[in-house]
């Protein structure tokens, strides 16, 4: 019998898949935003689906494919765009969209299954007591709490919040281990950073506690100008008001509004750039006020005084904002793709500036004002119009020879995507929690490859990216 027929009858009675065709489905994620991964990743499948219901089912699934050497790879809902959820070795995917309760709400504090719905959360949430996640990815109305703690950054709210790895921002997450007997851990404080952002390498989420903030009706706002870069002196500004309570301010160059932001494309012009914002309803006023301090502002839309079709027809103002920019313009233009860099503080501006003179339209501007490390600055999600890998590269170069540090979306490593050095500290718990090497193989270099030397420019190509 092969491993795999005897997992099977070792997990008889759980909901497993095997249809070839809904495995390999259910084995991608947005990968394919990168021409790059799309060449590399595009035949991974794994094996078998596995939906645990519980956690008791969940140990199930981890003692029976360690006992049999099967890697696992957890998958919430599969909108990460790095390849992050594939199985490069096969094996089980493990979908964690059946534990999905919302178990706790307290002042602060809410208490969910890891496949729980984002937006979910919040709706519970609302509906209880009138708050609100800090946080949340712009994928909120599909993504799972788990998967964004496991592999994403921040989003809407982190203008005021900063990101996921700011100490407060998650407050426990209860972890199982893959070993012969699974441990269950309830990690807090500086060992949450562990098992964040480790594409569960190194355990499986099970639980989250969150913090939560006061809950409004946001109100979208859209704010034209002629020149973009009058755009992000703007949202910098509007950032750095104290008093305005605002959870997006999203500069972003002409044409892209007006070309990919299709439903919203009557309120914009093709040459104006856009800066997209939400705004609390109070706050409205002050916004107002503040808009006409600046000459160029012109005030496009604002959905507390839009007309009942526009509100039924428009999506959230979230949804142009963070990776939607780029899903919106993959719709209208395959061709593109997009980098993510950091503007550092506290030469954004300057930073901003010279990329758009150097690169114009060959890489347009996309911002994303956030509080980094207690000031207020920018990420940028600029599209490429995309030609070659080479020449990819050697705009990712252009950035950083101008100190713009770039968080490369075309790999699939966390190293390579992220700081290109071994994270210790995750690199010693996955030899604690995962001692065989199951978890999500071939996405982290320091495990892989001890000596992979990081300053060579190579890219790293896991050995067991299997090909059928
Ligand atoms: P998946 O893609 O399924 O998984 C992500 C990673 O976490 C994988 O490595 C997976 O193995 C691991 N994982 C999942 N669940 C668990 C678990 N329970 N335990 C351990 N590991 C686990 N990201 C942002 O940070 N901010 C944004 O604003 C944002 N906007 C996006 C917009 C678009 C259009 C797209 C396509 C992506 C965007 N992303 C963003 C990336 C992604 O949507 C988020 O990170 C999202 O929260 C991932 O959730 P998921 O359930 O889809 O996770």
């Amino acid at each position: 019998m092969s491993a795999l027929e005897a997992l099977k009858k070792d997990l008889d009675g759980l909901q497993i898949e095997d249809n070839p065709q809904i495995v390999k489905q259910k084995s991608r994620d947005f990968f394919w935003y990168s021409p790059v991964l799309k060449g590399q990743l595009d035949h991974v499948t794994g094996d078998l689906v596995v939906t645990p219901k519980s956690e008791a089912e969940l140990i199930q699934v981890l003692k029976a494919c360690y006992a049999h050497d099967i890697p696992v790879t957890t998958r919430g809902t599969g909108t990460g765009n790095y390849g992050q959820a594939m199985p490069l070795a096969g094996g089980v995917v493990l979908s964690m969209t059946a534990m999905d309760r919302v178990k706790e709400i307290r002042p602060g504090v809410v208490v969910a299954e890891a496949g729980a719905i984002v937006s979910k959360i919040d709706e519970a949430t609302r509906a209880h007591s009138g708050q609100e996640l800090r946080l949340h990815p712009s994928t909120a109305r599909t993504a799972t709490i788990g998967g964004f703690i496991a592999g994403g950054s921040g989003g809407v709210g982190s203008i005021n919040w900063g990101g996921l790895r700011d100490l407060g921002n998650v407050i426990r997450l209860r972890v199982l281990t893959m070993e012969a007997e699974p441990k269950v851990l309830e990690m807090t404080g500086e060992d949450l950073h562990k098992v964040m952002h480790a594409y569960g390498t190194n355990g499986i989420i099970t639980e989250v506690e969150m913090p939560l903030t006061a809950a409004y009706d946001w109100v979208d706002v859209l704010v034209g100008f002629d020149d973009f870069m009058d755009a992000a002196v703007f949202g910098d500004a509007l950032g750095n008001q104290d008093g305005l309570l605002v959870k997006e301010i999203a500069p972003i160059a002409a044409p892209l509004p007006h070309d990919y932001f299709l439903r919203h494309q009557k309120f914009i012009r093709k040459d104006q750039s856009v800066v997209v914002c939400m705004v609390a309803p109070f706050a409205m006023d002050a916004f107002a006020a503040f808009t006409r301090r600046f000459k160029a502002a012109e005030m496009l839309y604002r959905s507390d005084m839009a007309s009942e079709a526009d509100l039924k027809s428009l999506p959230p103002a979230y949804e142009l904002a963070w990776n939607h920019t780029t899903l919106r313009g993959l719709r209208v233009d395959p061709s593109i793709t997009y980098l993510q860099v950091l503007y550092p503080f506290p030469t954004q501006i300057e930073g901003v500036r010279r990329m758009t003179e150097l690169l114009g339209d060959e890489v347009p501007g996309h911002l994303e004002f956030v509080r980094f490390d207690g000031k207020i600055t920018c990420f940028g999600l600029p599209i490429v119009r995309y030609t070659t890998e080479e020449r990819l590269n050697e705009i990712i170069r252009l950035h950083e020879d101008n100190g713009c540090p770039i968080f490369n979306p075309h790999r699939y490593t966390l190293e390579e995507g992220g700081m290109k050095q071994t994270d210790a500290v995750q690199l010693a718990f996955k030899r604690e929690a995962d001692p065989k090497g199951l978890l999500n193989p071939g996405k982290m270099i320091a495990w892989e490859n001890p000596d992979f030397d990081f300053s060579s420019n190579k890219l790293f190509l896991f050995p067991g990216l299997h090909r059928d």
